[in-house]
């Protein structure tokens, strides 16, 4: 069912502690963690503890949790110090999500160009 853990869920295991992460910030409805495969110096996902399927989902379903994720990605870049950064919501296969519990991805430390690829 939509907001419950998934078994074959990656980032449900994370936030279980059953597949390790390094941890940057956790809050009741939200964990935030490096990147395993990072794509600038700072790298961290902000995922919501509830599984939906992506951010659009999770909005429509909990508008008040991606409100979190997205406090939470903000709390992250200034913890890490970026004054510039990205906030990246990848949907779909054909978008570049590998991985269907929602996330925001928080990329800094290094030039960003425009438009992504
Ligand atoms: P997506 O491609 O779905 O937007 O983002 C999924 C992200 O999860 C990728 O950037 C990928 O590097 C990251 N990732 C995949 N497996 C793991 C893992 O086991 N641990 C961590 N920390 N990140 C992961």
């Amino acid at each position: 069912m939509a907001g419950e853990p998934q078994a074959d869920c990656l980032f449900c295991k994370i936030i279980a502690g059953e597949v390790p992460a390094t941890l940057v910030r956790e809050t009741e409805t939200t964990v935030a963690f490096r990147d395993i495969n990072p794509q600038a110096p700072t790298h961290v996902l902000v995922i919501p503890r509830v599984h939906h399927h992506d951010a659009a989902a999770l909005a429509a379903a909990d508008p008040k949790i991606a409100a979190d994720v997205l406090r939470e990605a903000g709390e992250v870049a200034a913890a890490e110090k970026l004054d510039s950064y990205r906030i990246v919501f990848n949907t779909g296969s054909g978008a570049g999500q590998t991985v269907f519990h929602a996330h925001a991805h928080v990329l800094g430390g290094r030039g960003l160009q425009w438009p992504p690829g």
